[in-house]
């Protein structure tokens, strides 16, 4: 049986990715209790288990010019691959290979240390990597969409400690993300403005759900939040990816974003973030934003029916990330 292709939903359009891990077997499911590297020595991330890892493809230093403070290479376990397996649909069972790239960024060099620990000049080092690293992927062939996330706590995903990146560059467009790209268009068709532009000035002169802002970025816990204490950072400007943002931009991107995840970790709270761009010059009319989705309910029965209920309005979320406690 393959284990590796897109598989197309029987009737909903929805292409799901199937990666299965090949050193699992079916007696190993089930909820896994504290089964995390937690020391250095058997890290694949830090510094001197470089071996651990597949081949480096870039690294920036830091004033010791021998050490590394970022690095990045291919994911061993990568969801997509360069060589994917032959498939082919039949009938109702529509699949294609899973030809794709998956990048792993350390984004720090110390183990376990995360964002809220990391100085604001690192953290620009950090969004200059994602910007150069997502440019890269999307400009080779076949690739339609760079999904640049982060898992960060186990109840986010994340099977190792150590802070890290993941980008994954697909030969499709994720169904959310189309869904968007749609909207952006037929907004700006309509309105003749960028459709986060205006949610922006909108939220702004409102001021409900404003969660903090500086000079030239903004976080937003946004009106109809999909998850518990959502909230999104854009940079005030008009650009559809990283590599548009000057340096200040990027700066004041990562403070926001440090902030949102020290409340959260000081809660305990495990997060991910999702960037969502216009991917590949397609979509000039989108915005570029992070998503912040904590990890703080799970989804139950109603929401399988694809609706969602929040018991935490954004208005509270605001709040909550504003309190000093
Ligand atoms: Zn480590
Ligand atoms: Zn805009």
């Amino acid at each position: 049986m393959l284990k590796q292709s897109f598989r197309k939903h029987y009737f909903l359009n929805k292409w799901v990715l199937i990666s299965e891990n090949r050193n699992k077997r079916p007696s190993d499911f089930g909820v896994e209790v504290e089964k995390k590297v937690s020391n250095s020595r058997s890290c694949p991330f830090c510094p001197g288990n470089e071996k651990m890892t597949t081949a480096e493809l870039g690294r920036i230093v830091g004033r010791n010019k021998d050490a590394w403070i970022i690095r990045w290479f291919s994911n061993k376990f990568g969801a997509v691959s360069k060589s994917p397996e032959k498939v082919s649909s039949k009938g109702i069972f529509t699949q294609e290979p899973s030809f794709g790239y998956h990048y792993i960024i350390v984004d720090t060099n110390k183990h376990g240390v995360s964002w809220p620990s990391l100085s604001s000049s690192h953290l620009v080092k950090l969004m200059k990597v994602y910007s150069t690293v997502v440019d890269d992927l999307q400009s080779k062939k076949n690739i339609k969409y760079v999904v640049l996330f982060k898992n960060h706590g186990p109840n986010a995903g994340a099977s190792l400690t150590h802070e890290h990146t993941q980008v994954v560059a697909l030969t499709k467009i994720p169904d959310l993300i189309d869904q968007e790209f749609k909207s952006f268009s037929d907004y700006y068709k309509k309105n003749k403005k960028g459709f986060m532009c205006d949610i922006i000035k909108k939220e702004k002169k409102l001021n409900e759900r404003i969660v903090f802002e500086n000079k030239t970025a903004v976080v937003v816990a946004p009106f109809a939040p999909l998850y518990s204490l959502e909230v999104f950072v854009a940079p005030k400007r008009h650009v559809s990816e990283l590599s548009e943002l000057r340096e200040d931009e990027l700066k004041d991107l990562a403070v926001l974003m440090r902030k949102i995840f020290t409340k959260l970790e000081s809660r305990n709270i495990d997060y991910n973030f999702v960037m969502h761009h216009g991917s590949n010059r397609k979509s000039k009319k989108f915005h570029l934003y992070f998503d912040i989705i904590p990890r703080l309910n799970k989804h139950a029965g109603f929401e399988m029916s694809g609706f969602v209920i929040n018991s935490i309005s954004p208005e509270t979320s605001v709040k909550f990330y504003r309190s000093r406690k």
